[in-house]
């Protein structure tokens, strides 16, 4: 690992879900935070929940939630048992064993009564959603600071609860960057100063009355970079189960490869179009502070991952760098050849999108101005078309709008690559390789920052176009 360490001052490493979800997994963190610590002066942990833990408690609370308590019992134990084995393979102090143990029994005790409150009301609102999946986060990093104690490193749990402040948007809160640096000053920087290891919940934060709230699933590279904007950090490590950020996700197209370097604009667009690997809101802080990102896996730290950097010419060269795919998407069409004399019309199509709470991914460039169309997630198109009838229904009345309609499922595939609108032929390039394997394309949107061009495909070539794109890259 001594190839990533060469700047000497403040580290926040982030360990996702897989990364502390068993004994093997713990034992590579407390290796690779014990070698950080000999190079490091000051060092931040973030951690995820145990893997599948967040969905288990979620889970779980939709269940109560229709009235079906039969599996809260053995899923509490399940809990119990998946942070005890950690506890006792790692926490040898009996006294420390014990006191960890109890506040474990607290948190599930917490999370019984709140299951049951939603029991009760037959309904989980946001925001005792979030109160209940943040749960896994507390558990995890009280077990993970009690084995870093127990290693020899000095470290202390801390709940995100108590300085990440955000507003009340539950499942998906803002953060309050001024209000969170004050708490990160008055709470982390003195721990810091005494050589601990602050090791902090991700994915959760709390309003500024003190309501628990969550950033959203796969919040806690978010939490990473909240905190590290905050602390004025030199680089974040975001320690996951993959060799960095890769060519395609290698879960559909196994024979993807690490990207060594890539542009924070490109990795931004990566994560927005649907690679899983980083939480799309992770870049904005760390560009905004200059601070260097690392991607690197946890069960090969000696593999140097990624580095995502600033734009630079000599990775502008407008080579395919990535493929992505977002799935169960459909495409919903606004038409009329009246549509022209309509004043407003895609304002009020994009605002009536916006009552219903849903957020479009992509607007495809139409190439008359007699239709606008743009992709929403499937399970809300339905409601989204119910929507623009209404919006329109004067419109529709007088057919100067034909229709409004969703499409059958499709999926948004996204090459990605700096520099791409500099090279001419890029699209025709993309549109002949899938073209060749009998690929249709449905609609086309060239990314906002010109790092990336969309594709929209019926949902069964999702395989077959992933694969034809992946075929034109050149790392
Ligand atoms: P963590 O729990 O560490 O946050 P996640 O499951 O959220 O891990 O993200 C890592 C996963 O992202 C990988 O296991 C991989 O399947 C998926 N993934 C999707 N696209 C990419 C990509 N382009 N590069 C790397 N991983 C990707
Ligand atoms: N544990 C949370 C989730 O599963 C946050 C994260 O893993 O980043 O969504
Ligand atoms: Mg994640």
């Amino acid at each position: 690992m001594s190839v990533h360490t060469h700047s000497r001052g403040l580290l926040v490493m982030k360990f996702g879900g897989t990364s502390v979800g068993d004994v093997t997994a713990v034992q590579h963190v407390l290796n690779i935070v014990h070698e950080a610590r000999t190079t490091w002066p000051a060092m931040v942990v973030v951690a995820s929940a145990l893997s599948g833990v967040t969905e288990t408690l979620l889970t779980q609370a939709y269940k109560v939630a229709q009235g079906d308590d039969s599996e809260v019992e053995t899923t509490l134990q399940y809990l119990h048992e998946r942070h005890h084995q950690l506890l006792t393979a790692f926490v040898s102090d009996r006294k420390m064993q014990q006191a960890v143990g109890e506040e474990i029994e607290r948190l599930l005790q917490r999370l019984a009564s709140l299951w049951q409150a939603i029991a009760v009301l037959g309904e989980a609102s946001p925001r005792a959603l979030d109160a209940v999946a943040g749960m896994g986060e507390r558990m995890s990093v009280r077990v993970l600071a009690a084995a870093l104690n127990t290693a020899g490193i000095r470290a202390e749990a801390i709940d995100a609860t108590e300085i990440i402040v955000t507003d009340r948007q539950f499942q998906s809160a803002h953060p309050d960057m001024a209000a969170t640096q004050l708490k990160v000053n008055t709470l982390l920087r003195p721990r810091l100063a005494d050589g601990i290891v602050p090791v902090i919940t991700g994915y959760i934060g709390a309003t500024p009355e003190g309501i628990p709230t969550t950033l959203g699933r796969g919040g806690s590279d978010y939490s990473a970079a909240i905190l590290a904007a905050a602390l004025h950090a030199d680089e974040v490590w975001i320690w996951t189960d993959v060799n960095g950020v890769m060519t395609a996700d290698p879960r559909l197209i196994p024979e993807a490869q690490t990207i060594p370097r890539l542009t924070y604009r490109e990795v931004a667009e990566l994560a927005y179009f649907g690679a899983k690997v980083l939480h799309p809101k992770t870049i904005r802080p760390i560009i905004e502070a200059g601070i260097r990102l690392r991607v690197l896996n946890t069960f090969n730290p000696s593999h140097p991952g990624s580095e995502i950097v600033g734009d630079e010419p000599s990775i502008l060269d407008g080579v395919i760098k990535a493929v992505t795919a977002v799935r169960h998407q459909r495409l919903v069409t606004v038409e009329g050849r009246g549509m022209l004399g309509v004043p407003g019309v895609a304002a009020r199509t994009f605002t009536a999108v916006a009552r219903t709470g849903t957020s479009v991914p992509l607007i495809s460039q139409a190439s008359s101005e007699q239709s606008i169309c743009f992709a929403v997630p499937a399970d809300t198109a339905d409601k989204i078309v119910a929507a623009l009838e209404q919006e329109f229904a004067k419109e529709i009345e007088r057919r100067d709008i034909d229709r409004v309609w969703a499409s059958d499922e499709v999926v948004i595939l996204t090459v990605v690559g700096s520099g791409m609108q500099h090279i001419p032929g890029v699209a025709g390039r993309v549109f002949g390789a899938l073209g060749a394997q009998g690929v249709n394309v449905i609609a086309i949107a060239q990314g906002s920052s010109e790092v990336s061009i969309s594709l929209v495909v019926k949902a069964e070539d999702l395989q077959v176009g992933l694969r034809a794109l992946h075929g034109l890259i050149r790392i």
